[in-house]
Parts: structure tokens; sequence; C-alpha cells
């Protein structure tokens, strides 16, 4: 026994245990066996497989490892569900998600526990942070929902959402997929990751008893298999998956030219930056939860500590203080801050990677307490002497350890932040609110959170940037993932003056192998060269190719690009990155000086369009018309496309900024040539991103043409370079390109699942219009915001404000 000074004098925690009975009995009245949750039932458990508590290694349930055809199952039972959803309307809709926030808050504890048992994170985490986000989640999403017709205006939803979610957040990954998607009309296939399937299950429970309608929600469980059944179903209109970055490049591979829409939310290695006038205290209790939180096994964890010079040894010190007092345990201790990892795969994966920092010459750390005995449990690690190219810096480790490195200069910071592969979060601790508004919109990342770290709210998106992937979740920029424009909308065919009988048979023949028809030499006027970071260039092949006119003539010629040329273009583009901070006034007056230079030539550009389309002068007039009026439109949309203020519910204001891409490539439209090279360079411009454009392959000249008119109008150069040649091969270099940030692409269906397929490598963003042609002459489908959305990305900087 403990007498009462002992207790005093040592202040240690005695045990305090929350009880496991209602889940354990919740358990048991499923006598630890589950099927599948499909069609508002449970079916009969199939192949069953075990889901371990890793606190004790002991087996909870038995789950079923759902087969396609049980996959096949589910979409149907979600495909029949969701006209009637839809046509339910936004109240409708909302009702029923406010019905799933007051049932996931009535049943707060039991979800919790569950969660902790399957999970492993301390009962603090889930308790107080999970659930509540949870209920969070489906409160603000049921505002979506009765919002939609007015802040979504035309848009519809996109049908059938395939969710695959990992095991780190199992319940808030699930709201995440979950809410947006029921919010816009569409019904859900989820599964959630093969480690922890309970809470889902027990979430499916909850939707049959508010009564949600049969089918709007299904469940079904099992590892990587299920998920690619789930990923290949026809039936299948999105998918929507946050995991690793290896499946993720997987399921872009799969989904390449089906036409699913998809956002792909994978790892990270996020920095922390410590600046030295920052409060020391507050930024070792941000490192616990950076690195500490859910055991580490957070994908914007951050990992990757970057300390100022001056500081980095007193903060090492503290940070060390720190640690030994951490306590690890019984993830369902109400006083443990650290639970155990999910299972004994993950646990060796983090004991290799920590094995190999020492190999590679860096300083380990551990506190002197030892971890539980039982269960999969690793202690908190802290490396100093880390090289900023180690593989401990710059692969995900996804455990509890975090690296330490240190540098002199805000620069260097950024510098080092953004030297990753990834683009998830960051965290930056400065008192000094201008240095720290300063380097916020200098991370590559798609969450910054100033002095503060790990804070997520239904109402500010996430997501990520480079191989983080791509999409948001949450806020209004997440709910774009959900929908598509209704039909007959300024999209569908290419309009009235799209290529008449003779153009597209003469484009079949493609403009590498010119008709057999004897160039009439006076008709070929000069060769154009390559526009590479504002200099015409001539093409590294040394060759040209014709460009024929409506008559069959050589019309002129074109340099014939190639990859060495693409290189070049990149690399202008690259260099021109200052475009993107230049003042968005300073853009839109380059465009509307284009516009001048433009309309100063007005009718050469109609003459060339008359010659080689064969359409009549009235018509070419009236392409230049739209042109000019689309240049003036993105000059005006240059400094208008504004960000929003979100309200999350805590003391501080969310910034959520559409920023550029990088680098971005165009294939524009063969249609259209001049109106519709503009119509698809400029909104990447006009956002700050520098373009290498592939011109329509049929009529390049339209493009050529402009080369004088950009030298006379102050864009600076390399931020649109334009490679000529064969098109569908240089869009493929483009597509496989590592410095490409983002591609969009007009053009054919197999092209366009070629540049989906071909994007994996560094997973950026594109936007492809598998075959469909769009009416470049309407002011609606033509032109607008969702080319600037496509051109864009949010990143959401917090900033907390008060004592
Ligand atoms: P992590 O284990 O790091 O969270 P994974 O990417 O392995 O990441 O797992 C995330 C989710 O993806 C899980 O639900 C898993 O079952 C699923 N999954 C794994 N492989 C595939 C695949 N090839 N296709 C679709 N889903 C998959």
């Amino acid at each position: 026994m403990t007498s009462i000074p002992e207790i005093f004098a040592s202040m240690a925690y005695g045990p305090a245990p929350e009880s496991t009975k209602p889940a354990e009995a919740w358990l048991e009245r499923h006598d630890r066996t589950f099927g599948l949750h499909v069609g508002g039932a449970w079916t009969d458990p199939g192949e069953l497989f075990d889901t371990v508590n890793p606190a004790n290694g002991r087996v909870l349930a038995r789950v079923t490892q759902a087969s396609p055809t049980d996959v096949d199952r589910a979409v149907v039972a979600a495909r029949a569900a969701q006209p009637g959803w839809w046509a339910l309307g936004g109240h409708g809709r909302a009702r029923h998600l406010y019905a799933l926030a007051r049932a996931v808050q009535r049943h707060a504890r039991l979800l919790s526990v569950v969660e902790s048992l399957d999970n492993g994170k301390p009962i603090r985490e889930s308790r107080d942070i999970d659930v509540p986000l949870v209920a969070r989640h489906f409160y603000h999403h049921a505002g979506w929902a009765q919002l939609m017709d007015r802040e979504l205006p035309g848009m519809e939803p996109v049908g059938i959402a395939g969710q695959i979610i990992p095991w780190n957040f199992p319940l808030l990954m699930l709201a995440w997929k979950i809410a947006p998607a029921l919010a816009t009309g569409n019904t859900v296939v989820l599964k959630p990751a093969e480690f922890t399937s309970l809470t889902a299950l027990l979430f499916a429970e909850l939707c049959e008893e508010t009564g949600l309608p049969a089918g709007v929600v299904n469940v079904i469980t099992g590892d990587g298999r299920t998920g690619a059944a789930l990923v290949a179903h026809p039936g299948v209109d999105k998918i929507a998956f946050t995991g690793s970055t290896e499946v993720g490049r997987l399921i872009r591979v799969a989904t390449a030219g089906t036409g699913k829409k998809l956002s792909l939310e994978l790892g990270g290695k996020s920095p922390f930056i410590v600046f030295d006038d920052a409060d020391l205290d507050s930024v070792v209790e941000g490192v616990v939860d950076a690195i500490w939180f859910n055991q580490g096994q957070v994908c914007c964890a951050g990992s990757r500590i970057l300390a100022q010079e001056g500081i980095a040894p007193r903060l090492e010190e503290k940070l060390k203080a720190r640690m030994e007092t951490l306590r690890i345990g019984d993830p369902l201790d109400k006083a443990v801050d650290i639970g155990a990892i999910i299972a004994p795969v993950q646990l060796d994966k983090i004991r290799e990677l920590v094995e190999k920092g020492e190999e590679e010459g860096a300083q380990l750390w551990q506190p002197v307490w030892s971890c539980p005995s039982e269960g999969y449990f690793y202690p908190p690690t802290l490396f100093t002497g880390v090289a900023p190219a180690s593989t401990i810096a710059q692969v995900e480790i996804f455990g509890p350890v975090v690296v330490m490195m240190s540098f002199r200069t805000p620069a260097e910071a950024v510098e080092l932040a953004n030297n990753t592969r990834y683009g998830l979060a960051a965290s930056l601790w400065s008192e000094n609110i201008n240095l720290a508004l300063d380097i916020a919109p200098k991370l590559k990342a798609g969450s910054v959170w100033i002095n503060c770290t790990n804070v997520f709210d239904a109402a500010a998106g996430f997501g990520g940037y480079r191989e983080s992937g791509f999409g948001r979740e949450g806020g209004k920029e997440g709910l774009w993932e959900y929908v598509k424009a209704a039909e007959g909308r300024g999209r569908g065919d290419a309009g009235k003056y799209a290529p008449d009988a003779v153009g597209k048979s003469r484009a079949k023949a493609g403009a590498a192998s010119p008709p057999p028809r004897l160039p009439a030499a006076a008709a070929i006027d000069r060769t154009s060269k390559l526009y590479i970071g504002g200099a015409q260039v001539r093409p590294d092949s040394g060759y040209s190719l014709p460009v024929h006119d409506a008559a069959g003539r050589v019309a002129g010629e074109v340099g014939q690009g190639n990859r060495k040329d693409i290189r070049n273009a990149v690399e202008a583009a690259h260099a021109a990155s200052g475009w993107a901070r230049a003042t968005a006034h300073l853009r839109a007056q380059v465009l509307y000086y284009v516009a001048e230079n433009l309309a100063a030539r007005r009718d050469e550009f109609v003459a060339r369009l008359a010659n080689l389309t064969g359409r009549s002068k009235k018509q070419g007039q009236e392409e230049v018309a739209l042109a000019l009026s689309r240049l003036f439109s993105y000059a005006a949309w240059a400094d208008k496309w504004d960000g929003r203020v979100h309200h999350t519910p805590y003391r501080n204001v969310t910034l959520a900024m559409p920023e550029p891409l990088g680098v971005m490539a165009v294939v524009c439209p063969e249609e259209w040539p001049l109106l519709g090279f503009l119509s698809t360079t400029l909104p990447p411009i006009a956002m700050g991103n520098t373009v290498v454009a592939l011109p329509s392959g049929r009529w390049p000249l339209l493009a050529t043409d402009l080369y004088q008119v950009l030298d006379t109008s102050d864009l600076p150069k390399g931020v649109l370079n334009i490679v000529t040649g064969p098109r569908e091969e240089l869009a493929a270099i483009l597509a496989a390109h590592d410095d490409v940030d983002a591609m969009w692409y007009w053009g054919t269906v197999e092209g366009s699942a070629e540049v989906e397929r071909l994007s994996a490598g560094n997973l950026k963003q594109t936007w492809v219009s598998h075959g469909r042609g769009v009416r470049w002459d309407s002011g609606v489908g033509g032109e607008g915001e969702r080319f600037l959305r496509h051109a864009t990305q949010v990143k959401n900087v917090w900033v907390p404000y008060g004592e």
C-alpha cells in the first residue's frame, strides 16, 4: 500500500482506465464476427480475418474479406440508392447529415472506446479530438447540403463514390470522405483499412439507426485486394483515397482513362520550423502534438524539426526533458500520452528506419523509461546531427520518430523545408507575424500552421501539394471533389465551328503525314521556330513539319520539337517562376497589353484563320473577337480569384489562399486554333503559373503567329513556352516529366488515358478532356471559374491569435 504522503511525494499517476464494457458488449452482440453492411443491412460473414488490439495483441473480432462479387453488390446498392438520395434535395439530405452528427455525439463514448481498442490510439485523443471532429464534420456538411443549390449552382453529384481509407484515423477519415459525398448527393461504398474496420461497421449501424436510406452508405471490409476491386469497378464514378504514396500511384494508373474522378491524400514529411524568436515552451508542446500525436502515425506529422541555429541546442535540451515525462501505455488509460503502434509490420518498419538512421551517422536519443512488454509499442525518438539528404530526413517513417536539423537564415529554412518530394503540411513558429506571413506562402504545403500544428476542421480544406496528392477535404474547396457540371451547361460538342468533314479527314491523316500533294513553293511564307524562354529557337531535331491550308497547300512550316526541346521549355518555365510572385495587378496589366497588341494585328490573324481553316472571313473575325474578349476575361480574373477566410472554431483565422501549381503543361485544343490556344493557356498564366504549351497540331500557325505579339507585350520570358511538333508524342513526354507540376490535355480519348497514366510518376495533377469537345465560343463553358480552379491549389494558413 502506498501511503498518502508517499503519493504526494512522487505525484505519480495511478491507473485511470476507461471502461471497455459497452464496447465489449457491442462486439459480443455481433458474436465478434462481422459481415459487410450493404444496402442498409448486414450480409452473412464471408472469408474472415482477425482484427487485433495492438495494445495487447489479442483478437477483438473477425471481419469479412469482401470479394469482387461483394464489391459489385455494394456498388449496385449505391447505384440504386443514388437517384433517390439526390432527389431528396438539399434540405432532405441536410436533415440526414444532421441526424448522423447527433448520432455520433450520442454514441461518442462507445465510438471512442472502440476506436482506441482497434487502433491503439490513446483514449484522450479518440475521445477529445477524433470523435468530436467527426461530429463537427457531419454538422458542417449538413450545412453544405442545405446550401448546395445556392453555393454550387449548376453542379450535380458525380454519382457513386468509392472511398478507401487508412488505419491511422479510421473514423475521422470516414467522416472526411462520407460527409462531403453525401452532402452533394452522392452515395458511397467505403472500405476501411484492414487493421481498423470496427468503427466503420459501428458507423454503418448508426446509419441504419438514424434511418438513412438503404444503400446511401455501404461499408465493405477487406485488404488491398478489396480496395483494388473497388477502384477497378466500372460502376464507380469517383475514387477518394487516403493512404500511402505507393498505393496512390497504383490507383492513378488503374483509373487512367476511365473518366473516374480522383482525389488522393498521400504521404508527407512535414517540416516543423522554429525561428529563434519563438516561444520555446509552446514549441516543445507543439513538437509533442506534431510527432507524438497518434504515435506519429499521421500523414501530416511534423517529422522534421528545423531549428534556427541560435536556439537549436536549447530546444534539444528542453525537448529531451519533456520526452522523459511522456507516458506510454494502455491506450484506454486516460492519463496516457502515447499508445500502441498499429501492427508488428509497422513496428518493424519503424525499427528498420531507425537502424538506418544510426547507420547513416545520426545521433539517436530516447527517454530512459521503457515501453510495455506486451503489445506493439515504440518509444518517442529524437535524431540529431541529421543530414538533409539522409534516409530518415527524406522517407516517411510513420512512427514516433522526429529528426532535427538546423538552419541559419529564413531563406535557408524555406529551402530545407521544401527539400522533399512531399507537400502535405508545414508548421512554423515565430513571435514575429511579419516573418511568419512572409514564410507561409513560400512553403510548398497544403496546410501551413503558424504557432500551432495538427489542427483540423471541417471548414478548412486539407490536402497535398506535389507527391502528397491532390484534391482537398473540408471547406468549400473540398466539395468540388464530389460534383460535376450539370449536363448542357456550355459543355458538350465543340460547337458550331467545329472542324468540318474535310478538316476531319485530314486531321486523321495527321500533321506528320501530309496529303500526297506537292507543296506550292510560293505558298510557304516561312518556317516558324519554337518559342522557349522568350526567344524563337530552332528545334533540336533540325526538322520542320508542313502545315496545310484549307485547300491542302502548304501554308507554312513549324519546327518539329522533340524531347530535348521539351526539356528546355520546362527549364525555361521553371526559370520564370518569379511570375508567381508578381502582383496579380501586374499579371492583369500584361494580359491587357497582349490583347492590345493582338487587336493591332487583328487582320493578319483573321486572314490566317480563313486561309488555314477554310472558314469564312466573318467566322475568322468572330474568333479573333472572342480571343480578345477571353484575354480581357483572364486579365479581369487575374486579380479577382480570391481566397476565403474560413470560420474554424478556434481562436484563429484560417486563410484559404489559391496558389499557382507551378509549371503547367497545356495540350491545347485542335479546333479553334487561336481561341482554344488562349482559352487554355491564359487561365494558368493569369494565376501565376508558367506554361509549356503544345498548340493545335493541325493549325499551329495561329500560335506561332503570336510570338511577336508576346514579344511586345512585356510577358516575362519563359512564362509561356510553345513547342510545335508531334503532339501525342510530346504530350507523353510532358506527362512523364518529373518537373512538370500539372497538366491539361484537350484531345483524344487515348491521349487522355496516356496522360493520366504517365502522370503517376510524380503524381502531377491532370485535367483531361477524354475526347469531349468544349464550346470554346461559349462564355459559360469556354471560360471561367472551373479553369481557374484547375490552375490553382488551395493552401490553408492557420493563424492563431490571443494570449
Ligand atoms: P497505409 O497502410 O500506409 O495507411 P496503404 O496505402 O497501404 O497505406 O493503405 C491505405 C488503404 O488502401 C487501406 O484501406 C488498404 O487496404 C488500401 N489498399 C492497399 N492496396 C490497395 C490497392 N492496390 N488498391 C486499392 N486500395 C488498396
